[in-house]
């Protein structure tokens, strides 16, 4: 599965906001559900809050915890979108044009900008992004909280062709503040 490289190809890979959620999950926990409070390896979600919790001990987490999609209360699949749109356009979209393709505010497109393309600029040393596949997980970490989960994917690890969902970053997963 080739990474989007056309809006078409986009709305392919992620269709829906679970789809996205998925993705995400996946590269959370690529083996599988872990409670990183006492290792039990069953939760549910809970949908209405998007919230994970542990089927053993109870404890509550986010998903996006410590990425730049925490406590968001726009859609994953909007996030995604506007991911793409940064990195994968020549020249950026500016806030108004994000605005208005993504259907969001001005200031929630502000600040979806500000986030991803902060987030973007810390990788100094990079040749220009090709596209959204190589966000990595540093990338979509929320500015000053840089741990990582122990085993998580490696920060410097690219999507290659055997990775079963390609976009975006090995983690707006794997680093967390809040787990
Ligand atoms: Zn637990």
């Amino acid at each position: 599965m080739a990474h989007p490289k056309t809006l078409i190809e986009f709305m392919e890979l992620y269709p829906t906001e679970d789809a996205c959620r998925q993705v995400i999950f996946e590269h959370r926990w690529p083996d599988g559900f872990v409670c990183p409070r006492c290792g039990h390896q069953r939760a549910w979600y809970l949908r209405a809050r998007g919230l994970y919790e542990c089927a053993c001990c109870h404890h509550q987490g986010s998903l996006t915890a410590g990425t730049i999609l925490a406590r968001t209360r726009t859609d994953l699949r909007t996030w995604f979108l506007a991911i793409w749109l940064l990195a994968s356009t020549k020249k950026a979209p500016s806030a108004a044009e994000l605005s208005r393709q993504l259907g969001v505010t001005a200031k929630t497109a502000w600040l979806m900008r500000r986030k991803v393309t902060h987030a973007m600029a810390r990788r100094r040393g990079e040749p220009r992004l090709r596209g959204i596949v190589e966000l990595d997980e540093g990338f979509l970490v929320a500015g000053g909280c840089e741990r990582r989960v122990a085993g998580a994917a490696s920060a410097t690890r690219r999507w290659s062709p055997s990775r079963r969902s390609t976009l975006p970053a090995a983690a707006w997963a794997a680093p967390t503040c809040s787990w």
